[in-house]
């Protein structure tokens, strides 16, 4: 086994912490205070990690993309997930399902998210199908040679600010062991299209100025070119192609917990109480001890996951593991992070409440941590019940 990092993961790592303490850091009380990234802002961030070769590190570099294995990906998460979500999402990672795209798709989707003229959003959960994505009520029904889709997605992260949406919805049914099951597909919509409509979403307690969005559908006619893959194939080409996102949560929910412990370990090593520095009593000491040892386990169960991507050998457990168990030790981090301050820490002087409240839909988005835990029990059981 080898654990240590190779010179050019050195380096990344290097650039990319600069750049979030350099060109993110400095923004995120601005975002906090008015829950939005100015134009100018977000142009700027932009700009400048296209310059620094950071946008879109997840694409291959045959396409334009930054080429990241999926160790060094990691990484690159790990350390832009140091800053606020909003300020860091703008170094873009566009959606790796795009990738199925195919012919003139390419051209009008894929690659202008690559060169950062064009953003992405994806759409699969409904206000009544959320884990059970399956139930989902949005239908895509064929119309000569032209698709007519009618549905509302909720949730839908930064729907505001994308050019078009991946949108996920129900074009038939079919027989399976448990009764009839809708089959899905999936489809490139543009903002503007003819009865597709972007709404406000809810306020959240976590990631401001980064927003969630309603989508609507009345008779939104497409065409049959906008299809993604295969029709009916839809959760085959997520199959493919997200697993990955699971394991960017996990990534950056390291980052963002690393923050949170150094900023408490520095309070319990400065802050005096009864005469002394209050690391020296147990019960903080132990504190860190734990806070720790989570993180250091959370980080080898990400670089595992995706260390095992780059073999081609991850599982769905690899990711749940990944994904479950580090957004569980961001959420106990950044509160030990908090019960070390005292009341200090609920204070917006420090960056720790809102790392403490952007932790909370860690453990929801992505798939619930009750949903990880089934995927890892229905792997382990599976060749039970064959
Ligand atoms: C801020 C935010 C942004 C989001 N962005 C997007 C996005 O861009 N695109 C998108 O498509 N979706 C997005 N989502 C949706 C997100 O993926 C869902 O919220 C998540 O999958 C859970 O669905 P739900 O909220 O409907 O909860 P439900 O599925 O209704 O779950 C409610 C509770 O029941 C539990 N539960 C459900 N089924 C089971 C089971 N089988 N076993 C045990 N427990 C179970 C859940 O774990 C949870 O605790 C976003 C959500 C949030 C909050």
């Amino acid at each position: 086994m080898e654990f240590s990092l190779t010179e050019e993961q050195r380096m990344l790592v290097e650039s990319a912490r600069a750049f979030a303490e350099q060109e993110l850091y400095p923004y995120e009380d601005e975002v906090e205070r008015t829950d939005q990234v100015r134009p100018e802002l977000a142009q700027q961030i932009q700009h400048k990690a296209i310059e620094k070769g950071f946008y879109a590190a997840n694409m291959p570099e045959e396409l334009g993309g930054g080429g990241l294995d999926s160790v060094s990906l990691s990484l690159f998460e790990r350390e832009l997930g140091r800053a606020n979500f909003a300020l860091q999402y703008l170094v873009a990672r566009p959606s790796n399902i795009l990738q199925a795209c195919v012919g003139d798709q390419r051209e009008q989707y894929l690659l202008p998210c690559i060169r950062g003229e064009k953003t992405d959003c994806l759409a699969m959960t409904e206000p009544d199908a959320g884990s059970d994505l399956r139930s989902m009520k949005c239908t895509a029904k064929r119309n000569g040679s032209d698709f007519v889709i009618d549905g509302t997605k909720h949730f839908i992260s930064h729907a505001d600010i994308a050019d078009f949406v991946i949108l996920f919805a129900a074009t038939g049914e079919e027989e399976s062991s448990r009764g009839p099951r809708k089959k899905i597909s999936s489809f490139l919509i543009d903002k503007g299209t003819p009865g597709f409509a972007v709404r406000p979403g809810y306020r959240s307690v976590s990631h401001r100025g980064y927003h969630n969005c309603i989508l609507e559908f009345s008779n939104c006619r497409i065409p049959q070119s906008q299809l993604l893959g295969e029709e009916h194939q839809g959760f085959a080409v997520a199959n493919d192609w997200l697993g990955a996102t699971r394991l960017q949560v996990a990534a950056m929910c390291l980052g963002r917990a690393y923050r949170a412990l150094k900023i408490a370990t520095d309070w319990a090593a400065s802050r005096k109480q009864f005469g002394q520095f209050i690391g020296r009593f147990q019960g903080v000491g132990f504190k860190l001890a734990e806070m720790t040892m989570r993180l250091e386990a959370a980080e080898l169960l990400t670089l595992k996951a995706a260390w095992k991507t780059d073999q081609e050998t991850a599982t769905d457990t690899d990711y749940a593991m990944a994904k479950l168990y580090s957004t569980e030790m961001l959420a106990f981090v950044s509160d030990e992070a908090i019960q070390i301050h005292g009341g200090m820490g609920l204070m917006a002087d420090l960056p720790l409440e809102r790392i403490w409240r952007d932790a909370r839909v860690e453990r929801i988005w992505e798939g619930t941590s009750e949903i990880q835990r089934h995927i890892i029990a229905r792997d382990m059981l599976r060749p039970y019940w064959r």
